[in-house]
């Protein structure tokens, strides 16, 4: 594997020009002692090897995606300033940039207005959108599917309020019967809609939902932490579609540029359709330094000190990429998503095989084939450790029984979870790279399955 480092001269050259800005200043340098620098420099490239080759195509396992070159670059020239997002006082160019970005990814979802900011992850996005939930429905419940991302609940611990998961279909999507069952206690203050769960890319039927909300009246908010930007490409199925184009209905949505929008870790974004929640975050801080009547962003997040070099990175990927159809961003992921249905296809005509429902992004949950839960599992990991052996990385999953029993009806079920592989498609080359991947997963199974005829 090559690491890219071409781009690294235009560092340089962008460094020279941002030093231009300051050039009315008595000169100041900060001295370096470069064979110290050097020393401890290899060492941390030694020790980084220690890691799995997450920009490869043979890494198809977690969720993980390399930055682009662009956000990179970016990113390191930022932090020569080191601008922090709280305030104003703390980086005027790169809190204009933010509020660009992310203004941009409300565009994206077409909505009309917008309060929102960058934080560091979904985690922190959907807890600002559940303390806001809290504070409009105080003491309600919030739910969301089995399936959704176990920071819900979490969450919800910490702000005190009742969490309640809701059964899925077979699809690892929310019941819209077991919701409304649900909703009729008249306890639901806040509904969370997943679009693309974590574990298999799922997507909540958004226009049920609704459909309910106009019913029971109550706040919904998106967690797009991983799907949304999918709402870009042309190659959904009809019903994954039909839940991304009502997301301008939504009252608050979640998504990590650092997981599908070509940003270093470091990166998510809150959006609120109403501003008026912004009254909400008010306080009273003798700290906060007001330089301007302009907003400071630090008025609207509950995280005070923030990477302003999260932002440039991320303005100058949408300079590079912007955030529309048709364009080479969505281009790029709907080849991660076309080699999703490539593979899930392939993994479906080989009997060695067991898959389940088809992905709806460009995540595929599928098993060597075994007679039994337990067998299914060994199997998994074993293809795991093998394939891991031949340089092609894999993720293992944990599945409980009833959401594979539907699709597996043949086999016995003599544990209540399965354990089964996970790959996410993440990269464009992955569509480029699927035969390879395939060759080696067909010489690996050839030694871990055995099918008795
Ligand atoms: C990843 C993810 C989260 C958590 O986001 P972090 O950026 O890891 O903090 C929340 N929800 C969903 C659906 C996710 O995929």
């Amino acid at each position: 594997m090559t690491l890219e480092t071409e781009s690294l001269t235009l560092l340089r050259d962008a460094l020279a020009e941002l030093e231009g800005g300051f050039d009315t200043l008595p000169e100041f340098k900060t001295e370096v002692d470069l064979e110290a620098l050097r020393g401890v420099l290899m060492e941390v490239a030694t020790r980084m090897k220690d890691n799995f080759p997450y920009p490869h195509p043979f890494y198809a396992g977690q969720m993980l995606k390399p930055p682009h070159p662009v956000a990179r670059l970016a990113y390191a020239l930022s932090i020569w300033i080191n601008p922090n997002n709280h305030a104003l006082d703390g980086g005027r160019a790169s809190s204009a940039m933010e509020k660009e970005a992310v203004a941009e990814i409300a565009a994206m979802f077409g909505w009309k207005a917008h309060l929102g900011h960058l934080c560091s992850g979904g985690t922190m996005a959907n807890l600002e959108a559940l303390w806001v939930a809290g504070r409009l429905k105080p003491g309600k419940k919030i739910v969301a599917s089995q399936q959704a991302h176990y920071t819900h609940q979490r969450i919800s611990e910490v702000l005190g309020l009742p969490f309640q998961a809701v059964l899925c279909d077979s699809r690892a999507r929310i019941d819209l019967t077991a919701l409304e069952a649900l909703l009729q206690t008249s306890e639901v203050g806040t509904v969370v809609a997943t679009l693309g769960t974590t574990a298999t890319g799922s997507v909540d039927p958004l226009p049920g939902i609704l459909e309910l909300q106009a019913k029971y009246g109550f706040r919904l908010h998106a967690d797009a932490a991983y799907g949304g930007y999918f709402t870009l490409v042309d190659n959904l199925d009809s019903e994954a579609r039909a839940a991304f184009d009502c997301l301008d209905r939504v009252d608050s949505l979640a998504i990590d540029p650092h997981k599908h929008g070509l940003q270093p870790y470091g990166c998510g974004c809150i959006l609120f359709q109403d501003p008026a929640v912004g009254a909400l975050y008010k306080h009273n801080s003798p700290y906060t330094y007001f330089s301007s009547a302009e907003l400071h962003l630090g008025e609207i997040s509950l995280e005070c000190s923030r990477p302003g070099a999260s932002a440039v990175a991320l303005w100058a990927t949408h300079r590079l990429f912007p955030l529309v159809r048709g364009g080479s961003f969505a281009a790029g992921l709907g080849k991660g998503r076309q080699a999703a249905l490539t593979f899930f296809e392939r993994l479906s005509a080989d009997p060695r095989f067991m898959t389940a429902f088809p992905p709806q992004l460009d995540i595929v949950i599928w098993a060597p084939r075994g007679e039994s839960a337990s067998a299914i599992s060994r199997l998994s990991r074993e293809m795991f450790e093998a394939a891991a052996a031949e340089n092609l990385h894999l993720a293992v999953v944990s599945f409980p029984a009833s959401l594979l029993r539907a699709w597996w009806t043949d086999i016995d079920w003599d544990q209540e979870t399965v354990t089964c592989l996970r790959s996410c498609l993440m990269k464009p080359e992955h569509l480029d790279w699927l035969d390879r991947i395939w060759q080696v997963l067909d010489g690996v199974a050839s030694k871990v399955i055995h099918l008795t005829p």
